[in-house]
């Protein structure tokens, strides 16, 4: 705890003087009847966004409201709590978490006094790590942060179907984005909620990532009958654009990482390897892009090597 807080305190002599009161301007979107997104920009962590470059949700059942992440710092999940009682009286009676990374966690406080649950390696991994992505998001976003401390789910999410305030919800648990991930998809609607498993117009975060166990669960999303969904980055979808665009990208970037390893490329080499023209239109791309090859590439590295003799 000692360590984020330094860190808090630190940031807090060079910030700008917003502190608590940034004003994140969330508009919900009805995606459905009932079913409610708030679209966060397509872009890296900055400033002047507030860390708000994530999807979160909500639906309204007929005596209360679920929301579907709790976005990336206190101030943002009290000002969606807030976005939320603009649009119905009813109250907040379940918070689902769709995965530890801290975009989608970090406004937990704001539901201190409601259930909150995610898989169980998702409340693992924010046990574990919740501290160091907090950390990190102060740094990268600074004023808009202030205050916000890791807040723990309350439970873990059974998977299957549950009602709650009158709403038939199913628990999808997948894995790929990361270890634990978890979709909601809304019965009545057919509105799926898939976190960062299904990405649009938006390059791909992949710190996480099994790549196959990912491409896994696209084939497995691609089955369900959904009619809406919502991605964790990018616009709102009809069809199965998002998850033909997330496969590509995947297939694309372990297909480019196996042939650069297998040429003994080193990292910057690969940095620079020309990038299809179908992806020079996602946000954030060539920092992504970088990013996913410090993560990902070593591993490809590794798998070229010699088997060690006995
Ligand atoms: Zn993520």
């Amino acid at each position: 705890m000692l360590r984020w807080a330094g860190a808090a305190l630190i940031v807090a002599g060079a910030m700008t003087a917003r502190g608590d009161d940034f004003a994140y301007q969330l508009k919900p979107t009805a995606v459905a009847d009932g079913v409610y997104a708030l679209i966060g920009k397509t872009e890296n962590f900055t400033r002047d966004n507030g860390g708000n470059i994530v999807n979160t949700g909500f639906i309204v059942g007929q005596d209360g409201v679920i929301v579907i992440d709790s976005g990336p710092s206190k101030a943002y999940g009290t000002q969606q709590r807030a976005a939320i009682a603009g649009v119905t009286p009813q109250k907040v009676t379940q918070v689902y978490l769709t995965h530890a990374h801290p975009d989608h966690f970090l406004g937990n406080q704001a539901y201190a006094d409601v259930p909150i649950a995610a898989t169980v390696a998702t409340n693992a991994a924010l046990r574990q790590s919740g501290d160091a992505l907090l950390d990190n998001l102060y740094r990268l976003v600074g004023g808009a942060m202030s205050g916000t401390q890791v807040q723990f789910g309350s439970a873990d999410a059974a998977p299957g179907s549950v009602r709650i305030a009158g709403r038939a919800l199913r628990l999808i648990p997948a894995a790929g984005h990361t270890a634990g991930d978890l979709m909601v998809f809304d019965e009545a609607t057919k509105t799926l909620f898939t976190g960062d498993l299904v990405f649009f117009q938006r390059a791909l975060t992949t710190p996480n990532a099994d790549i196959p166990r990912w491409l896994a669960t696209l084939d497995a999303i691609d089955k369900l009958d959904f009619k809406v969904m919502v991605p964790g980055h990018g616009p709102v979808l009809r069809d199965h654009a998002g998850v033909m665009q997330t496969r590509d990208y995947l297939q694309w970037l372990s297909g480019a990482l196996k042939d650069a390893a297998n040429r003994g490329l080193d990292m910057p080499e690969v940095m620079r390897l020309p990038i299809p023209e179908r992806f020079r239109t996602l946000a954030v791309l060539q920092t992504e892009y970088s990013r996913s090859i410090a993560h990902l590439y070593p591993a490809y590295e590794l798998e070229t090597l010699p088997a060690a003799r006995p």
